[in-house]
């Protein structure tokens, strides 16, 4: 049938990536019982791709042509959307590329990224298939909002584009010595956090920002783009209304109940990843140690050489906020020198489906939410943290050992030898690391 152009709407083309081994591997299963019967009642037309590889999708939305799609969609953990983001950012046409809406249907062991869209839809805090059915009916409905990236240097200048976090400390290592516990699906962070909790540790480091002074709860606004590409304004008070339109919250339902008893009854096989490509040796020697090395470090499972993530040059705007990473820091930047637990910055909500970690924080704030927390802080506390981080109340207990600061650029300069920094979960090469933000870069499609 012929449309005439920007008065009937066409159905809309999304392009699906699913990683068949995100999470517990059971993310086509989800695939085929949940995500395409409701996107196709939806009337939503799509390519599903699984991927083959690490750095298949990369390398896949490199080469789409953009007119083809309205929207990029990774049917993975936050694992898979970092890999599209920075293959968008690849392209030599990256400023179009980058404005494609990317969106996410949990299916990943974390799934910080779906939990994010979840609270901004106002649905309750959820996990697992209802978080799944939640972000599929948002996907249907596909509002799109500007989400902030933040470019992250590494300490041999390669530049790459994040979307939820970089991390040093507790928290990189529970990410990265919990892949062995994949099978579990998310309860890896739990089993993960418990470990690490029993051989505390804490890392010597410079970590210096550029605060934001008058950082206050932003206003979100989302704006619906129609099928014909003008803007439309939303209000969260639609939401219920819009859904129930769709015919979807009865649907939802149903499909809930279904999938919960499918998954009681189709207990799958326990997964492990194939190991990635072939060993690189982290280099270590290119950056300036202090000589004091922490004896705590010498556990052999997490220094046996990880190898990290190979990645490529990106394009993108300029950071013009701060210096190349020889470069002193400006004098109007903090720094403090301490022994920490951990360093995190994160500019979502949540750090997982259940770990509500920055309330405050909204897709497009403009803001790098710096926390950390300082060595001496006992376990119990530090437990405490974690367990009361499930409803955002870590911030209210007031623990003298946790920080938080609002900011738009940091450097974070290692002074123990050995660890592991991750970038949205991602393990990147250890050393000096600097980022900054860059407000409203991309489009989600956050329903
Ligand atoms: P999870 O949350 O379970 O870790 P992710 O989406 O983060 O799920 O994916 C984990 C990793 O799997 C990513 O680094 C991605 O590059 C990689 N990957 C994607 N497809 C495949 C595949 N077919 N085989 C192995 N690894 C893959
Ligand atoms: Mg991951």
């Amino acid at each position: 049938t012929d449309f005439v152009p920007g008065l009937l709407p066409r159905t809309r083309r999304l392009l699906l990536l699913l990683n068949p081994c995100g999470g517990r591997g059971n993310s086509l299963q989800q695939c085929h019982s949940h995500i395409l019967p409701m996107i196709t009642e939806a009337d939503i037309s799509y390519n599903l791709i699984q991927t083959e590889r690490q750095n298949h999708a990369r390398e896949l939305v490199q080469a789409i042509s953009l007119e083809e799609w309205d929207g990029i969609v990774v049917i993975s953990g936050d694992g898979l959307l970092y890999e599209v983001i920075n293959g968008l950012m690849e392209r030599s046409d990256w400023e179009d590329a980058i404005k494609m809406p990317i969106g996410i249907l949990p299916c990943g062991s974390g799934n910080a990224l779906a939990g994010a869209i979840n609270y901004n839809a106002g649905f309750e805090q959820a996990m697992g298939s209802e978080l799944l059915l939640n972000c599929i009916l948002l996907l249907c409905r596909g509002t799109v909002m500007p989400m902030d990236l933040v470019s992250v240097t590494t300490c041999s200048g390669i530049r790459s584009f994040s979307f939820l976090s970089v991390a040093w400390g507790f928290i990189s290592d529970v990410d990265i010595e919990s892949e062995k516990y994949r099978h579990m699906g998310s309860a890896r962070f739990t089993v993960g956090t418990m470990v690490r909790v029993a051989s505390l540790r804490t890392y010597k480091g410079r970590l210096s920002y550029l605060p934001v002074l008058d950082a206050h709860r932003p206003i979100c606004r989302s704006i619906t783009l129609a099928p014909n590409g003008s803007l439309v304004p939303f209000q969260r008070s639609q939401l219920h209304r819009t859904v129930s339109d769709m015919g979807l919250c009865e649907e939802r339902n149903v499909m809930y109940k279904r999938s919960s008893a499918s998954l009681d009854t189709n207990e799958l096989p326990s997964f492990e990843t194939p190991s990635p490509g072939s060993p690189t040796a982290l280099n270590s020697s290119s950056f300036p140690f202090d000589s004091v090395s922490d004896s705590s470090q010498q556990d052999s499972t997490l220094h046996r050489e990880m190898e990290p993530t190979i990645h490529h040059q990106v394009n993108g705007p300029k950071d013009d906020l701060v210096p190349a990473l020889e470069q002193p820091i400006p004098k109007t930047w903090v720094t403090v020198e301490e022994d920490f637990v951990l360093v995190l910055a994160i500019y979502q909500s949540h750090l997982g489906a259940d770990l509500f970690t920055a309330p405050f924080s909204c897709f497009n704030d403009g803001l790098i939410h710096l926390f950390f927390v300082k060595a001496g802080i006992s376990r119990a506390a530090l437990v405490r943290l974690f367990l009361a981080m499930e409803k955002g109340n870590h911030i209210e207990m007031e623990c003298p050992y946790l920080v938080h600061v609002p900011v738009r650029a940091f450097r974070l300069e290692p002074l123990t030898r050995k660890g592991i920094i991750t970038v949205d979960g991602e393990r990147v090469e250890y050393g000096p690391v600097q980022a900054q933000v860059h407000n409203g870069l991309s489009n989600l499609i956050t329903g």
